[in-house]
């Protein structure tokens, strides 16, 4: 195993839609840009940029369902991935016109969950659109529902013609975030973009949740994902040697020590943030809020 590698990590959700879309593939996915050569299972980057000796735990109340379209779990750079790295209760679901999966009707009808679509209010009847996330009590003795995020991993073009061709997701409410929200976060991210990845509205909507621990280290395994990705895609070594101290004194376990480490270090910071992976993505990527 190369210098650098971790054990990959157990496939999650959207790694499992992978490998069954590329079962069904009758022709090999070549992904345009991001590094050449094989990739490593469990981060879908080259051996010598895993980044799988990092991988954050964390526990959240909130659980992400990703309705992804037909290629998105392919791309390279497809933050869903991350969001499923981290939260737990992530489940992926390929998106079609014409059918859906029995086990996403399931999960949307199942108890312990309170659905939320997350969508632009300016696209829906009002009384559908929530500004917060607040869940009912599933019954009289039940215990308080856990928030499920709804995200539409597409293009925009592509999300809003999920959106309106899912007639499962008509009864649910539909979280609309706020432009002070969005504002707030882009200031304290340094977004240069209109638009949030995946990856970034899911960290979002924990936020919301009170999931403030998952919130930060979905933010903070974005950033490690992108300084990997871009280095890896222009041939050049992860910076320095603090990663490989980071892997050894056990970010593994604890997410904490991951956000602290971005904190501690401004310009790795910088240079891990978003201006790559996310700058090209946000262009063509999902508007989801
Ligand atoms: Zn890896």
């Amino acid at each position: 195993m190369p210098e650098g590698a971790g054990v990959p990590a157990p496939p999650h959700a959207v790694s499992k839609l992978k490998a069954a879309r590329l079962a069904r593939s009758t022709k090999p996915f070549l992904a345009r840009g991001g590094p050449k050569g094989d990739r490593c299972p469990g981060c879908r980057l080259v051996p010598s940029h895993c980044l799988c000796a990092l991988h954050p735990q964390t526990p959240a109340r909130a659980g992400v369902c990703l309705l992804m379209a037909d290629i998105e779990p392919l791309k390279p750079s497809n933050t869903g991935w991350l969001v499923a790295d981290v939260v737990a209760d992530t489940f992926a679901f390929g998106w079609a016109r014409t059918a859906v999966d029995p086990a996403l009707l399931a999960l949307l009808a199942d108890p312990q969950w309170q659905p939320f679509v997350v969508f632009p209010g300016e696209f829906v009847a009002p009384e559908r659109v929530v500004h917060a996330v607040e869940v009912s009590a599933g019954g009289a003795k039940a215990l308080p529902r856990r928030p499920l995020f709804i995200l539409l991993d597409a293009t925009w073009p592509e999300a809003r013609k999920m959106f309106r061709k899912s007639p499962y997701l008509d009864a649910l409410p539909v979280l609309s975030l706020q432009p002070e929200q969005l504002s707030r976060y882009r200031l304290r991210r340094s977004a240069r973009t209109d638009h949030f990845c995946t990856a970034e509205v899911a960290a979002l909507c924990l936020a919301l949740a009170g999931d403030d621990q998952a919130s930060a280290v979905l933010e903070a395994w974005l950033d490690v994902f992108t300084h990997h990705y871009l280095q890896a895609k222009h041939q050049l070594p992860v910076d320095g040697h603090g990663w490989g101290q980071l892997a050894l004194a056990g970010a593994v376990q604890d997410g904490a020590e991951l956000i602290q480490f971005l904190n501690q270090s401004s310009t790795r910071r910088r240079s891990a943030g978003s201006t790559g992976v996310l700058t090209k993505r946000s262009r063509q990527s999902n508007r989801l809020i």
